[in-house]
């Protein structure tokens, strides 16, 4: 397992993808946080249809 943050993206004008960045989280001055040279990968959630629960997976592509 590796850490890493999920990208909030709530501040844009459109919705779009959540994805996983490697690392810690770090403040960058000009915007938001700092995202240069990191892995990120699109998160894929699932779904149980019959209670609700939810599981998360960031796979390589
Ligand atoms: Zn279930």
């Amino acid at each position: 397992m590796e850490s890493g943050f999920v990208i909030d993206k709530t501040g844009k004008e459109f919705a779009s993808a959540p994805e996983w960045a490697e690392g810690a989280p770090e403040r960058s001055f000009w915007m938001g946080l700092k995202l240069a040279g990191r892995e990120r990968h699109a998160i894929v959630t699932y779904r149980c249809s019959a209670c609700g629960y939810l599981e998360s997976y960031a796979p390589s592509m």
